[in-house]
């Protein structure tokens, strides 16, 4: 690898697709910076892109091939699987194995697995985790359009003169393109947000309307629109009668919902003005993009909440247009390429169904023995069968399930009954892996080649720039040595990743003449150099074109037999389970914004875990009221599927009636933050995307015998050695630093008790500890040579020091006097200063060093305190909280 060259690549979290540029350099450490010719992002980065060499250390990775936790060999561990599986297809049939996969895939590792099980295997039982985040949109686009397509382009978004967000928290998800609107609004008036969300999340901090509607009715909403629109002659009857079907039944059944604004305002739990003024801002302009997320997708009727805000577009003629259309954004780097290759159960391949033409097409293309004559089972089925005991292999591919699906207590014990549980991941740890028969060791971000689509169906490289470590292997390599073992070696002959796109690039061209707007026939014949060089480019990409396409379906020409979209007519549609007596409130489910997926990559990163160093349950004041519970206090949250215990965070940003908890947190890293265990498992019957949205729940405080939290030089291994005195226990890495917060039921001394037995007094360790027997308070701390090696701190509630001073000690080659006086004083002394929670991820800077600036300098925007302290002057994710804190919003 070349130490001294930029590498172009690309970002490896959410669909944005960031460019990147990256470097090894000559002390070992990975640089990164937003590449300045990427059409996604100009040169920008979010937090956790510009945090990305941060986690590319080979600390806890997966680096040799394993079956039962003894280290073997590739060739012992390759026929462990093969052997596994075909000993399963011979005595129970093709659909009693499977595969699970991720949007975190390179496509070229998607297109081999996909092959493999559906071609050759001859089961559709490959799904993905994609399935979670944006299956509800693959259907809904289909319904509309006749393909999975998204219309526009991000440079939609600036264009807009209304850009609305759907069930989308964009500034802490996609921050990029948070960062390109507000870019665009700038001293632009006519250029308008809308924010529909029942949260108001920092996507409203810069919104000129924010509606916090009920959980579970989008589909009101913009039934009322459609009905709104109709009503006030707003639609494109040219539109409608050359290029729709479908538009009366619609309307009318639109109307059975919503048939006028106090209705709507009614069952959405909005006010009239409220729905009025987002109807008169939709009526005002025709450019207008509305984009959405989970917010929508994730729902028992996600599909028909799609349909339902396409529905308008379609209506209004906006769509395909400068400035317009409806805009899905995926939450994975690669969701995209997974839906081209057909890596959903519910495809074959290339945007090609199951019908018998595509399957010949298909059959033919890839000389398959076994193609698979239907869907296979999709994710919650899947491992549904798993418990049931039809599926009896499983292979499990960059992701955590056990973390990630809903009601994963479930998922978890279906795994530990699974005969044969397979997982390559690049980490060596995670809820998932535990459970694993065989692990297989995979190529990471930086180390793997290989394309990925974003949002906007923009193809783009990521590109290896560091060795490969020990002796892991990239996943389109696995699973062809697999097939290779299985028999299928001569449709397998892939030895370099670029003979897998181009045969890739070849099916999506087969016998397509303009029928599938998925096309990249133009990159069939790139040879190895053209592969090496790809510059970003999107699709259709026919054979013979040198440029993608921006927009489709501007004058029609959708991708349906008869090149016209379908309205979907959606009805009355509530959540599967509504809150009842004993479950009150309604869980929602959700991203940090600097974590990402389940902690494998930022838990690694210092600054990004100071951000949401813990799992919380967010609440409303009046709700938190109600239950007793105070801002920071330890919660118990309970549903009919499970419960977690999560720090409480009382905020009017929730609305009354919700309690939102992120989703990033599981057993490796908290012992009781598991979100997903409490989650109901209902899917859309159409696109079996789980109601991540939408929990039935109840919260109460949890009150423990003991709180405290424990600092360490090195990491612990608290899960074994203590695991009979700590109930919570939650694992954040810090600089120079671990930390520990942790709660039990037992004995109040028993951590102060555990802590001293495993720091045995030895050569020049020192203790310096305080106990307050009666009030069960405990302070103390073990030095070396003066240098901390520990320092815990036990309270009877969670009235304990702030933590981000504590952890900066660990920074010191000694402790003066000053400070071990303060810490057992359980406060910052004389000169020393608690920064806070970190809010800039970037400059590292602290929520009350912003507080303090903010008043003794008067500084009264986010641009003026950027000049004092630099923060929100790189990434920009964190202007939403400075503003929030300039307006006091936020307590330091
Ligand atoms: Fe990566 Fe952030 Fe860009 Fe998403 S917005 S691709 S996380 S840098």
């Amino acid at each position: 690898m070349n130490d001294a060259r930029e590498m172009r690549t690309t970002c490896p979290y959410c669909g944005v697709g960031c460019g990147i540029l990256a470097r090894r350099q000559a002390d070992g450490t990975v640089a990164v910076r937003g590449d300045p010719e990427h059409p996604a992002n100009f040169g920008r980065l979010c937090s956790k892109g510009a945090a990305l060499g941060e986690t590319v250390d080979l600390e806890g990775r997966l680096l040799y091939p394993e079956i039962r936790g003894q280290r073997v060999d590739w060739d012992r561990a390759l026929e462990a699987v093969s052997d596994g599986f075909r000993r399963v297809i011979d005595e129970h049939g093709p659909e009693a194995v499977a595969f699970y996969v991720s949007g975190q895939l390179l496509t070229e590792d998607y297109y081999v697995a996909n092959k493999l099980m559906k071609g050759f295997i001859g089961s559709a039982n490959i799904d993905t985790n994609s399935r979670l985040c944006m299956s509800s949109s693959v259907t809904g686009h289909k319904r509309a359009f006749g393909e999975d397509v998204v219309p526009g382009h991000y440079g939609d978004l600036e264009q807009a003169e209304l850009v609305v967000l759907a069930g989308s928290n964009l500034a802490w998800c996609h921050p990029v393109l948070y960062q390109r609107i507000r870019a665009a609004r700038a001293g632009h008036d006519r250029h308008k947000l809308v924010v529909i969300d029942p949260r108001r999340t920092a996507s409203c901090d810069d919104a000129d309307l924010h509606l916090p509607l009920a959980p579970g009715t989008d589909t009101v909403l913009f039934n009322g629109l459609l009905v709104h629109l109709h009503d006030h002659d707003q639609i494109r009857p040219d539109f409608l009668e050359d290029h729709t079907r479908g538009y009366w039944a619609a309307v009318r059944e639109a109307r059975e919902v919503a048939p006028n604004i106090p209705t709507v305002a009614r069952r959405c739990g909005l006010t009239e003005e409220q729905v009025a003024g987002f109807y008169r801002l939709y009526t005002a302009t025709d450019r207008t993009v509305t984009v959405w997320s989970q917010g929508v997708n994730q729902s028992s009727f996600g599909s028909d909440k799609v349909n339902a805000i396409i529905n308008c577009h379609l209506a209004t003629g906006r769509i395909g247009r400068p400035g317009m259309g409806p805009f899905s954004v995926t939450g994975q780097p690669n969701a995209m390429g997974g839906r081209e290759v057909g890596g959903l159960a519910s495809m074959l391949a290339a945007h090609m169904d199951f019908e018998p033409e595509a399957r010949e097409r298909v059959g033919r293309f890839w000389q398959a023995p076994n193609l698979v004559s239907g869907p296979g089972l999709k994710a919650v089925e899947l491992f549904e069968a798993i418990e049931a005991g039809t599926v009896k292999a499983v292979w499990i591919m960059a992701t955590n399930p056990v973390v990630s699906l809903p009601d994963a207590d479930r998922a978890r014990e279906a795994l530990a009954r699974c005969p044969l549980v397979v997982v390559s991941d690049l980490v060596a740890d995670t809820d998932t892996l535990r459970l694993a028969h065989i692990r297989l060791p995979a190529l990471g971000w930086g180390e793997k080649d290989g394309t990925v689509t974003n949002s906007e169906r923009r193809i783009s490289r990521q590109r290896a720039f560091l060795e490969a470590p020990g002796q892991a292997r990239p996943d389109w390599w696995i699973v062809t040595q697999v097939a290779r073992r299985l028999g299928f070696g001569a449709a397998f002959p892939y030895e370099r990743v670029e003979q897998v796109f181009r045969e890739h690039a070849a099916l999506s061209a087969f016998e397509n003449a303009g029928r599938r707007a998925f096309d990249i026939g133009a990159l069939t014949d790139l040879d190895d150099a053209g592969y090496r060089d790809l510059a970003p480019i999107q699709w259709p990409l026919p054979a013979g074109s040198a440029q993608g396409r921006e927009r489709l379906y501007g004058a029609g020409g959708f991708n349906t037999p008869d090149r016209r979209a379908r309205f979907v007519a959606v009805g009355e549609r509530r959540p599967a389970h509504v809150p009842e007596a004993c479950f009150p409130l309604v869980l929602n489910t959700g991203r940090v914004r600097d974590h990402w997926h389940t902690l494998t990559r930022t838990g690694k990163s210092p600054r990004l875990s100071a951000h949401v160093p813990e799992p919380y349950g967010e609440l409303h004041p009046a709700d938190a009221l109600a239950r007793g519970v105070e801002h920071d206090q330890l919660i118990a949250i309970t549903s009919r599927w499970g419960e977690v215990i999560v720090r409480a965070r009382v905020s009017d940003e929730q609305r009354p009636g919700s309690v939102f908890v992120p989703m990033h947190w599981g057993a490796v890293h908290s012992a009781t933050g598991r979100i997903d265990g409490v989650v109901n498992p209902v899917t859309d019957p159409l696109s079996g995307q789980p109601e991540s949205k939408h929990t039935p729940v109840r919260v109460a405080p949890w009150r423990p015998t003991w709180q405290g939290f424990l600092l360490s030089r090195r990491p612990l291994e608290l899960n074994d050695e203590a695991g009979s005195v700590l109930t919570y226990r939650v694992t954040v890495r810090g600089r120079a630093h671990w930390r520990y917060e942790l709660a039990g039921e037992g004995e109040r001394e028993a951590l102060h008790r555990w802590l001293r037995e495993r720091c045995p007094q030895q050569g020049s360790l020192e203790w310096i500890d305080y106990l307050d027997r009666a009030a069960g308070r405990y302070r103390g701390a073990a030095l070396v040579e003066g240098e901390l090696l520990y320092c815990a701190f036990v309270a009877p509630d969670h009235r304990l020091p702030p933590r981000s001073w504590l952890g900066e000690l660990f920074e010191r080659d000694a402790l003066a006097l000053e400070e071990r006086r303060s810490l057992l004083m359980g406060r910052p002394g004389r000169g020393q200063c608690d920064q806070g929670p970190t809010v800039c991820a970037c400059f590292g800077v602290g929520s009350h060093t912003l507080v303090a600036a903010i008043r003794e300098q008067g500084l009264n925007s986010p641009e003026a305190v950027g000049e004092v302290l630099k923060a929100g002057t790189n990434c920009g994710s964190c202007v939403p909280e400075i503003r929030r804190l300039i307006q006091g919003r936020d307590a330091a």
